[in-house]
């Protein structure tokens, strides 16, 4: 049976130590300070965004939360974010994804200052990952090698294959898994022999987005599964990728869903904020 990793626990210990970092940075005069924007109300979106307000004022990050209708216009929120840009208290902004039909998200992550886009969706921070030398990791991701980490597994040398490859998750997680020197394989739609291949990885990665996608006979006895997914079933329960069940019984390591990669994005995005606020009151440590 597969060890099941345990991401509240991890998030909880990545919380902890942020929250112990805040208080340090406070008595240098730092409040880290987080602006989330909400457009519309989108009620997943809702959820997400209480919860990353309820993270920060848990670690003692000051945040800020704009909530605008629907029918805001694409001008109405560049100008927030031109604002944000510029207020003093903010160290990172996060626009909730997706906005509503008609907004262009793209534009919108474009006018964030690079240095305050702590989910590091920009495309300079993009491509500071490429290279190697970034501010700020993307949070699922990032999250993801914080819970191999925590395992002690080892990516150096692994075949690792990330199915999806969408630029928010499956592309940086591949990235990242090269940094730690594994050898990378990423699957999407029109991948042929994907249960071949993702039977050649020691670390399998789902970033899918469809509930039981990754079977028993799409693993290798012994692999490490990481579940990036978050669906419904049809039941209307929360479920990943992954057909839990069966995978368990032959996977060495698997993440839940939920309690596996979800708590980690969020303890990234407090880490990555107060990355931000130390940029950018020159605190090198
Ligand atoms: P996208 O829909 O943007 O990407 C899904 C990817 O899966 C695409 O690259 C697509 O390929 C690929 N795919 C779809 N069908 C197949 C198939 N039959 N075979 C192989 N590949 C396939 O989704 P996201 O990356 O945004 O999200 C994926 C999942 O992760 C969702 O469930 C989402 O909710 C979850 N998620 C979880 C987070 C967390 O904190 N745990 C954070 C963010 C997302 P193609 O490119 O060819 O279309």
């Amino acid at each position: 049976m597969a060890k099941l990793i345990d991401g509240k626990a991890v998030a909880a210990k990545v919380r902890a130590d942020i929250a112990q970092e805040v208080q340090t940075l406070k008595k240098l005069g730092v409040t880290p300070g987080l602006a989330v924007v909400i457009v519309g109300d989108d009620p997943a979106s809702r959820t997400y965004v209480n919860n990353k307000k309820k993270a920060c004022a848990e670690v003692g990050i000051y945040s800020e939360e704009y909530a605008l209708p629907a029918t805001t216009k694409q001008s109405e929120l560049m100008q927030l974010v031109e604002t944000l840009n510029r207020k003093k208290e903010i160290d990172g902004i996060l626009v909730q994804s997706p906005l509503p039909n008609g907004l262009n998200e793209e534009a919108v992550v474009e006018a964030i200052n690079p240095e305050k886009d702590v989910d590091a969706f920009h495309p300079s921070n993009v491509g500071r990952i490429m290279i190697g030398k970034y501010h700020f990791l993307p949070c699922t991701p990032a999250g993801v090698i914080e819970l191999l980490h925590s395992e002690e597994i080892e990516i150096s040398g692994k075949n690792c294959v990330v199915v999806g490859r969408s630029n928010i998750v499956g592309k940086p997680m591949a990235m990242l898994l090269l940094h730690q020197n594994g050898t990378v394989t990423i699957c999407h739609s029109k991948t042929k022999n994907l249960t071949e291949l993702c039977k050649s990885a020691d670390i399998l990665v789902a970033v899918v987005g469809k509930p039981n996608f990754i079977t028993a006979d799409m693993v290798k006895p012994g692999a490490v599964v990481i579940d990036v997914g978050i669906n419904r079933n049809p039941q209307g329960k929360l479920c990943g990728d992954v057909d839990f069940a069966s995978v368990e019984k032959i996977a060495s390591y698997l993440t839940p869903v939920p309690g596996g990669v979800g708590p980690m994005t969020i303890a990234m995005l407090l880490k990555n904020t107060v990355t931000a606020a130390k940029m950018h009151h020159g605190i090198t440590e």
